[in-house]
């Protein structure tokens, strides 16, 4: 395809999946206007990178429907500088965003292979302030911490303690949690002046935050 084709592609998924709901955030409806979402995207369903659903990115993972991630993106209200950890690398995509918006982005991928993947992809594209690393999110990047805002994209059954503890005062989390047979929700996780405040936006479906080794 054109390169003019998918920029018009991806004005039309801004103006009908994010504006027409309810995305208002201007930096947030650019970064999502401007990164060419197919490059993180197999082949096989590249034509399908501008839809209004999740996709397959092999390994039987997936990468989230544009809205959920400008959604997500926009509840941290990213800033330049912001120190961003996000859990379940994926494609690359999120981290795309984020890195776009200028924010420094440590992003760490159970799947090794899908690890190598997206850092090959953000490098081709020049995404420089991104950090992948192969590892167990549930353990955060504790060389790193604190974090000023934290975006999980895989579920776990409870919000990992580690992750609250490097998440920095004043800062957000958002999070979707629940197992994957049940309902799980998208949370906001807010700490302040020590306190920690979860409140709930909407049901969601994630695969699964696994909590083991690499291999
Ligand atoms: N944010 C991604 C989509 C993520 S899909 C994107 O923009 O494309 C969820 C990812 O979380 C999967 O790749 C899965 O392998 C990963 N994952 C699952 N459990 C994890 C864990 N404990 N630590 C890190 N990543 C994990």
């Amino acid at each position: 395809m054109k390169a003019q084709n998918w920029v018009q592609l991806r004005e039309r998924m801004v103006n009908d999946q994010l504006r027409s709901r309810d995305i208002r955030s201007s930096n947030v409806l650019n970064a999502m206007r401007e990164v060419p979402r197919h490059h993180f995207i197999p082949e096989t369903v590249q034509h399908l990178a501008y839809d209004d659903r999740p996709l397959p990115i092999g390994m039987d993972q997936t990468i989230s429907q544009p809205y959920i991630v400008a959604f997500m993106t926009e509840q941290i209200q990213p800033k330049p500088g912001m120190k961003v950890l996000e859990i379940g690398t994926g494609s690359g995509y999120q981290a795309a965003v984020l890195a776009h918006l200028g924010c420094k982005v440590f992003t760490i991928e159970l799947i090794p292979e899908l690890a190598q993947r997206a850092t090959n992809t953000l490098h081709h594209l020049k995404y420089e302030d991104v950090n992948v690393r192969a590892g167990n999110g549930f353990l955060g990047w504790p060389e790193e911490a604190p974090f000023d805002a934290i975006i999980v994209t895989a579920a776990p059954e409870e919000i990992p303690p580690n992750l609250i503890d490097q998440l920095k005062d004043g800062g957000k989390m958002v999070i979707p949690v629940g197992s994957v047979s049940s309902l799980q929700y998208l949370k906001i996780v807010t700490k302040k002046g020590g306190h920690i405040s979860t409140e709930s936006l909407m049901p969601v479906r994630f695969v699964p935050m696994i909590d083991r080794d690499v291999e």
